[in-house]
């Protein structure tokens, strides 16, 4: 279990991008690395809407036989409240293969998502154009994950420090104005929805489990908690998390014991530089990990 003052990490971390994600630099080799350093047994690498890192996932793991590696995706998805972001863990080879058309959903949506930011932001009068776009990409993006993905919309850390540079707002504070300004002016797509994403993932085995889930469950409403865990057909809530209060915790491990659900832990790592001092630095307790092993997909842990 994760204790800062005896220095040790939880045995589990299954929140982790890579630059797999349009919007993280941590590399595959970075998260095996550092899961290792830090006695950090099981990772599950959930880049947002893709599993193109697995390839290479599987391969670094091979490497990496102290590391358990968990195939797996932040899949966000739109349902009546809005967009919620929903960790899919488990993806067996043949669930891949199986769900094709929800990847495929996904990389045309990331790119739809990017062309209308773009034609939005001319529209409000901003010389943003796809050329820009592409640039910003190419400049922190892999060509594999370029490849793979196309132009897809910008890591908004990277987006918005560009935005200041050309002049388009004077201050971090300006950059949801201008984005809302583009959103008036070219509607954003919706997420892929609920009820297109989730019956596929689950008809596959795979766990489906709430992201951080403080805000979608107005802290601890009981009727918004009650209608998401139907509407989501949720399988556990990811009960520890930095975005999560420690003090709510209890409170959804609560909920999960209440209604069968497994409760996850992760730290959402994005960055190279936070990987060795944040990686397994959640405070789910050991004991959720033996829960969600039960649950998954047979065979589906890489160095399990
Ligand atoms: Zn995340």
């Amino acid at each position: 279990m994760y204790d800062p003052e005896k220095g040790t990490r939880s045995l589990y971390d299954l929140h982790l991008h890579t630059c797999w994600s349009y919007d993280a630099l941590a590399t595959v080799t970075e998260l095996f690395d550092g899961a290792a350093e830090a006695g950090v047994r099981y990772i599950a690498v959930t880049d947002h809407h893709v599993i193109d890192s697995v390839p290479e996932a599987k391969s670094v793991a091979a490497g990496h036989p102290d590391v358990a590696y968990i195939p797996a995706g932040e899949l966000t998805v739109h349902c009546s409240i809005g967009a919620v972001d929903m960790v899919c863990l488990g993806f067996t080879d043949a669930a891949i293969d199986a769900l094709a058309d929800v990847w495929d959903v996904y990389h045309q949506w990331q790119c739809e998502y990017g062309a209308s930011l773009c034609a939005g932001m001319q529209a409000a009068g901003f010389d943003y154009t796809d050329a820009h776009r592409e640039e910003l990409l190419a400049s922190y993006r892999t060509p594999e994950a370029l490849s793979i993905q196309g132009m897809t919309h910008v890591a908004n850390k990277i987006q918005r420090a560009y935005f200041i540079e050309r002049g388009f707002i004077d201050s971090d504070a300006e950059y949801g104005q201008v984005l809302s300004a583009a959103g008036q002016e070219v509607r954003r797509p919706s997420y892929p929805s609920t009820e297109f994403v989730l019956p596929r993932v689950k008809s596959q085995g795979a766990l489906v489990i709430i992201a951080h889930p403080t805000r979608y469950f107005l802290e601890d409403n009981r009727e918004r908690m009650d209608l998401l865990r139907e509407e989501l057909l949720l399988d556990g809530v990811e009960c520890a998390h930095s975005g999560v209060p420690e003090h709510l915790t209890p409170v959804y491990r609560a909920y999960c014991e209440e209604h069968g659900l497994v409760s996850s832990g992760g730290t959402d790592l994005h960055w190279s530089e936070d990987v060795r001092d944040k990686i397994g630095t959640h405070i789910g307790p050991d004991e959720w990990w033996t829960e969600i092993a039960g649950r998954l997909p047979e065979g589906v842990i890489v160095n399990g």
